[in-house]
């Protein structure tokens, strides 16, 4: 996370929150003066608000985006043996749901625009052994999950949505989370509705679903001592959900700040006369998503990637690489024997991807700041090639 003396954060937690400090102090004293610490009621409001918010009849509390996607899929049975198929463009949690029940993980690839995953690799990757489908709406904007939810249909597999970045975000005007029979949330601090430490969330449309998913965060079980199934330990504490519900008061202005600094940095990026395949690819929203920004994804050609960053850092301007090494190359999935010439669009944005500073109180002066020093990059290198 950004240090404090940066010029330009990647990040400032505390200057987002700062507003609503009076707000977040007295809701977690009522906490404290509670004792109800784990399945106060904020936890049931806010899983009711939560429902609300993505459209659908259930949400779970569970301990984090994590847990949210392994519960998902435990919730499925899933086996060895059994094939999940999953982008390898991801965060590790995406993945690690997979192999910790022993399942094998099927990863395809992406849309370059977009850095989503490609519905028609889905469509390929499909065999008997398929048990389910995990895409990721990545950097807020959802996948193509109309059509990833009518590929699963065709053949009656699952769809768990990875919506952990997406909170907030829609594709047709449905809800992230509300397509796929599961969708999955995390409240990390950096996520669009970030709380003071862990938390997570399962939506469901599905009433068994979501009382299986609950039942296995409690360590299956029910009535009390008495263990239906083999669940775990996975809980949303009072505190989280407390500053949590406020947040989520204020996740429409949070989400119109962010998309007014993308369409800021676009137009300051432009008029920079930045943009261009030698230079820098702007993010691309799909026409059908609501897309609410947790990331500004950059495309930086010509391997020159690292020296922009390297370049920024040295001005005291955070930036960072979502993701720098695609899970088909980390060392924990070499098991797996993944040939990397079938993912090209996965090794070529890992090369490519730089992510620009972005929060809701990011200042225009500050992205002035970031597109300045970009300019200023690509000047001296024209002069050092003349
Ligand atoms: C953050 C994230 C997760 C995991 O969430 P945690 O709450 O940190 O466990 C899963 N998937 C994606 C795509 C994420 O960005």
């Amino acid at each position: 996370m950004a240090g404090p003396t940066q010029r330009v954060p990647l990040l400032d937690i505390n200057r987002d929150n700062k507003p609503h400090r009076d707000e977040f102090v007295e809701a977690l004293a009522a906490v404290v003066d509670s004792g109800r610490f784990l399945f106060g009621p904020d936890v049931v409001e806010l899983e009711s608000e939560i429902a609300t918010y993505c459209q659908v009849d259930h949400a779970v509390g569970c301990a984090s985006g994590s847990d949210a996607l392994l519960l998902a899929l435990m919730a499925l049975d899933i086996q060895p043996g059994d094939e999940v198929i999953v982008p390898s463009f991801t965060f590790f949690a995406s993945v690690s749901c997979i192999t910790r029940l022993g399942a094998t993980p099927v990863f395809v690839d992406i849309c370059p625009d977009t850095f989503n995953v490609d519905p028609e690799c889905i469509a390929d990757a499909i065999t008997p052994q398929t048990r389910a489908i995990i895409p990721v709406h990545l950097f807020g904007q959802c996948a193509q999950i109309d059509r990833i939810c009518q590929i699963a249909s065709e053949h009656d597999i699952p769809v768990i949505e990875d919506a952990a970045q997406a909170i907030g975000a829609a594709y047709h005007s449905r809800p992230a989370g509300s397509w796929g029979l599961t969708g999955c949330f995390s409240f990390y601090p950096t996520k669009n509705l970030g709380g003071m430490g862990d938390g997570g969330m399962l939506t469901s449309g599905d009433a068994a679903v979501a009382d299986r998913m609950r039942l296995l965060a409690g360590h299956g079980m029910r009535p009390r001592y008495y263990h239906q199934a083999v669940g775990i330990n996975s809980r949303l504490d009072t505190f989280q959900a407390a500053v949590l519900r406020i947040k989520l008061r204020h996740l429409s202005e949070a989400i119109e700040a962010r998309a007014q600094i993308a369409s800021r940095y676009m137009r300051l990026l432009e008029n920079a006369g930045m943009v261009g395949p030698d230079q820098i690819v702007l993010p691309t929203e799909d026409p059908a998503a609501f897309h609410v920004w947790n990331q500004f994804g950059i495309r930086v050609g010509e391997q020159r990637r690292d020296a922009l960053r390297t370049h920024l850092a040295e001005r005291g301007i955070g930036s960072e690489i979502y993701y720098p090494v695609p899970m088909h190359r980390q060392e924990c999935f070499q098991y797996l024997n993944v040939d990397g010439a079938s993912l090209p669009e996965t090794e070529r944005a890992s090369r490519e991807i730089l992510n620009l500073p972005i929060f809701p109180t990011l200042t225009e002066a500050e992205q002035e700041t970031v597109v300045d020093a970009i300019a200023a990059f690509y000047r001296a290198g024209a002069k050092a090639a003349a």
